[in-house]
């Protein structure tokens, strides 16, 4: 997506899925699901979040939570035994979502898009997001020509921001990345320069 259709929206929808993993390979990429949705609306013509909805999703294709995702996220496995199941988050969101017409569906990469995808296929849920997607890693690596792609803890550092709230929860994720669309849409600049870590070999 381009950046000046990008500014010509009302509202940036910013969404980060927290989902099922294990480092150990017991979760394959393809088996992955969603258990925090997070979003944040925000005001384009302010960048100011507006609205949010957030909440835990109960998994069913491997329900117990591997002690990395626990550590990763920290969401219990009380959190996702006592959240709804996908079909009833999703009738929520979309009702909530109604309340908007004009906007972008945003992320830090495209991760978001193809996890409510591969979630939305496995319930045979209709896709709830009728707006299109921005990736907006890439649009701040464009926008701030930056030679690498950053995660969005160094991207937070890079703007001069303390990360608020816990990284790898949906919710603060998705409030962070909407701190960063001043870098993106806006008119800011980073005061930082980006350099990719280099590999050790
Ligand atoms: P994030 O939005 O960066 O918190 O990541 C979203 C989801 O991707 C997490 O809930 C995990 O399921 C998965 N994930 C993120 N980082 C890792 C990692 N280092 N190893 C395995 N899975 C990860
Ligand atoms: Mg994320
Ligand atoms: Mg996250």
């Amino acid at each position: 997506m381009e950046l000046d259709d990008l500014r010509r929206v009302a509202h940036y929808l910013v969404i980060d899925f927290e989902a099922t993993c294990c480092d150990q390979g017991l979760v394959p990429r393809a088996q992955m699901e969603i258990i925090e949705f997070g979003a944040v609306m925000v005001d384009a013509a302010t960048l100011q979040v507006v609205d949010e909805f957030a909440c835990f999703v109960q998994p069913v294709r491997h329900p117990r939570l591997t002690p990395f995702c626990i550590g990763l996220t920290s969401i219990t496995q009380r959190d996702v035994d006592e959240a709804l199941p996908l079909a009833t988050v999703l009738a929520d969101f979309r009702a909530w979502l109604n309340q908007y017409q004009d906007f972008v569906f945003c992320s830090w990469g495209d991760y978001d898009l193809k996890q409510l995808q591969q979630d939305c296929a496995y319930h045979q849920l209709s896709y709830p997001i009728n707006a299109p997607h921005c990736n907006l890693k890439r649009a701040l690596v464009e926008r701030q020509q930056l030679n690498g792609k950053p995660g969005l803890g160094d991207a937070i550092r890079l703007a001069g921001l303390r990360f608020a709230g816990t990284h790898h929860r949906g919710i603060d994720d998705a409030r962070n990345i909407a701190r960063l669309l001043p870098f993106i849409v806006g008119d800011q600049v980073l005061p930082t320069k980006w350099e990719r870590p280099r590999k050790h070999r």
